[in-house]
C-alpha cells in the first residue's frame, strides 16, 4: 500500500503541495490528473523518494520514505517526467547497467530485455547511443529500465508521452497485467481516455490541493458530466472557454 498523510511540500517558500491525503492498494490504478504546475510530479518525486516532504509522512508498503527511503527505491520503478539517462551509453549498455544495479538474474535480464525490446520494435536501436535518440525513444527505454526488476510499485510521471500508438497500447494493457498480479501501478497523464479507460481511481490536483477524487463512475455520478475532461475542466476551473479563446482569436486579427 501507499499512503500519503496530510503531505505538505514547499520549495522554499513555493508551496507546491498542500494537505495531502491519500491510500493506493495492491492491484489498483490510481490516476493523478492536474493541470500544469498542480504538483503531480512533486507528488510522485515524494511517493518515490527521490525528495523529502515539507511535513507530513509517506509510507510504501510500510516503510517509510523519508527514514527507509533506500528500501522504498529498491521496491519502486519510476519513470520521471524528463528521464536522465547516460547519453554516451548504447541502449544495451544502459539496460545491462540497470539491471545490474537492480540485481535481476543474468537469464531473466536475457528474456525480459528480449522480450521489450520486439514490444517496442526497439531491436534497431539496440546499439544506439542514448545521446541520439528520439524523444519517444528515450522514454521507452525509460520505462523498460523502471519495469526491468518487476518492481512491487510502478509509478509513472506523463509515461506516455511521445510513445507511439503501438507502444502506448502495449504499455497500457501490461500496466493492467501487472496490476492483477496485486502490484500498486501509480501515474500521471494529461490523456483524459487513458486515465478514464485504465485507471481504477482518479485524483485530480489544482494547485497543489486534491480538489475530487474517486472512481471515474463515482466522478462521472457526482458530476453528472459525460466525459472525465468535462469533469476535468470543471473542477479545475475551466469550464466556459469560449471567452478565452474568442479574445484570443480576436487579438491575433488586430
Ligand atoms: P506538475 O507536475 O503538476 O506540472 P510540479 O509538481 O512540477 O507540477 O510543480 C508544482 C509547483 O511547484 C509549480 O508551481 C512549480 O513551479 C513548483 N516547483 C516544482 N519543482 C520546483 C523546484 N525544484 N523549485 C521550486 N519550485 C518548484
Ligand atoms: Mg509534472
Amino acid at each position: 500500500m501507499i499512503e500519503l498523510n496530510n503531505v505538505t511540500k514547499a520549495y522554499a517558500d513555493k508551496i507546491a503541495l498542500s494537505g495531502i491525503s491519500l491510500k493506493v492498494e495492491p492491484g489498483q490504478i490510481y490516476g493523478i490528473l492536474g493541470p500544469n504546475g498542480s504538483g503531480k510530479t512533486t507528488m510522485l518525486k515524494l511517493i518515490s523518494s527521490i525528495i523529502k516532504p515539507s511535513s507530513g509522512r509517506i509510507s510504501v508498503m510500510g516503510h517509510d520514505t523519508v527514514s527507509e527511503n533506500n528500501f522504498v527505491k529498491a521496491i519502486i520503478g519510476y519513470v520521471p517526467e524528463t528521464p536522465a539517462l547516460y547519453e554516451s551509453m548504447s541502449i544495451r549498455e544502459y539496460l545491462r547497467f540497470i539491471a545490474s544495479v537492480r540485481r535481476v538474474p543474468r537469464e531473466q535480464y536475457q528474456k525480459r530485455s528480449t522480450e521489450f525490446l520486439k514490444a517496442f520494435e526497439l531491436g534497431d536501436a539496440y546499439s544506439d547511443y542514448i545521446g541520439n535518440l528520439s524523444f519517444g525513444t528515450r522514454q521507452k527505454v525509460a520505462i523498460i529500465a523502471a519495469l526491468i526488476h518487476d518492481p512491487q510499485v510502478i509509478v509513472l510521471d506523463e509515461a506516455m508521452n511521445g510513445l507511439d500508438p503501438r507502444s502506448s497500447k502495449i504499455l497500457k494493457d501490461l500496466l493492467a497485467r501487472i496490476a492483477e498480479r496485486g502490484k500498486i501501478i501509480i501515474f500521471s497523464t494529461h490523456i483524459m481516455e487513458v486515465a478514464q479507460r485504465l485507471c481504477t481511481r482518479l485524483s485530480i490536483l489544482y494547485a497543489g490541493k486534491i480538489v475530487d477524487s474517486g472512481t471515474f463512475s463515482e466522478l462521472e455520478a457526482k458530476h453528472s458530466e459525460g466525459t472525465l475532461e468535462e469533469i476535468f475542466l470543471k473542477v479545475t476551473g475551466s469550464e466556459d472557454l469560449d471567452p478565452t479563446v474568442n479574445s484570443l482569436a480576436e487579438s491575433m486579427r488586430q
